[in-house]
């Protein structure tokens, strides 16, 4: 593997890859890795020729007072990780190759930015929008990989692909949990031994969620409620939990189409999301 840190040095390794028909997959990152990084690193591994994985933490989609700071950053671990799951080429620019002095032009991402994470975090889609369209331009590749984990973030990663006709298709990997049912995710680090265990209450309103449809209740609000209980039991209150089409992220009022049950929280001083579709088989 190797680990580059410039566009120019990307770009003329992957040269002699594209001139050769080698399909080339991208899986951006922030670093930090875990199983869920894996995962899609060996979907990329096994689906394309040539797999890139960018690491960079990117400081346009963290608000003031949110932990672009503290975020977890440690290059030498996650080149081996990377290495041992078969990645190619680990990209890992500065801040400056990214950014450049001057840089003044960003994507704003219409209606599918603004509820869920985007009312919670203002600005937050446009820094993802941005960083992903440039990191398609960098690497130029056949598929990019995301995961369901961060639901809004792939619908919208899709959303912009299309809308501004970037020639990749995005490719969404399921969410890889903790034994517990804990979503895997690099903030998982900030949580204190008692905060771990209180955490497992988001994919406990999630079971619960899932549990009240395969019931038979079809009211979004009683499902929502229901969710909610489940969380109380270890302290954890949901910064929101809503229930939306999957699509498009309009709020549902019926269980009847594809919804996606999304909700955020704070465990101590991590902010963890986590999201489940709820599946009712075709029955009413
Ligand atoms: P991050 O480094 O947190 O920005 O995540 C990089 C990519 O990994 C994003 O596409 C995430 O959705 C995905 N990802 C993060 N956590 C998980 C997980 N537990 N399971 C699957 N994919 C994940």
């Amino acid at each position: 593997m190797r680990t580059l840190h410039t566009v120019a040095e990307l770009r003329a390794e992957l040269r002699a890859a594209r001139a050769e028909g080698r399909t080339i997959g991208l899986v951006p990152t922030m670093g930090a890795f875990h199983a869920g990084h894996v995962s899609l690193m060996e979907r990329a591994r096994a689906e394309t020729d040539v797999v890139v994985v960018s690491l960079f933490v990117n400081p346009t989609q963290f608000g003031a007072g949110e932990d672009l700071a503290a975020y977890p950053r440690d290059e030498a671990r996650d080149a081996e990780i990377a290495a041992a799951a078969g990645v190619d080429v680990l990209f890992a620019p500065p801040a400056e190759e990214v950014y450049p002095h001057g840089f003044q032009t960003t994507v704003a991402v219409g209606e599918l930015a603004q509820p869920l994470e985007g009312a919670h975090r203002p600005g937050h889609f446009d820094g993802v929008a941005t960083v992903v369209v440039k990191l398609l331009n960098m690497v130029g590749p056949d598929v990019a990989f995301f995961g369901q984990k961060d639901a809004q973030q792939a619908l919208v990663v899709r959303r912009v692909v299309r809308d501004l006709d970037i020639p990749a298709r995005i490719e969404v990997c399921p969410t890889v949990r903790e034994p517990d049912g804990l979503a895997m995710s690099s903030r998982n680090a900030y949580l204190a031994p008692a905060e771990r265990e209180r955490a497992v209450a988001l994919r406990r309103a999630l079971d619960a969620a899932e549990q009240a449809v395969a019931a038979g209740e079809r009211d979004a609000a009683a499902v929502a409620t229901a969710a909610r209980a489940a969380m109380e039991p270890y302290g954890v209150e949901p910064e929101y939990l809503a229930l939306v089409a999957a699509d498009t992220l309009a709020p549902v009022d019926r269980i009847e189409q594809e919804v996606l049950v999304a909700l955020a929280a704070r465990v101590g001083p991590a902010r963890l999301i986590d999201n489940t579709i709820l599946q009712t088989n075709g029955r009413p």
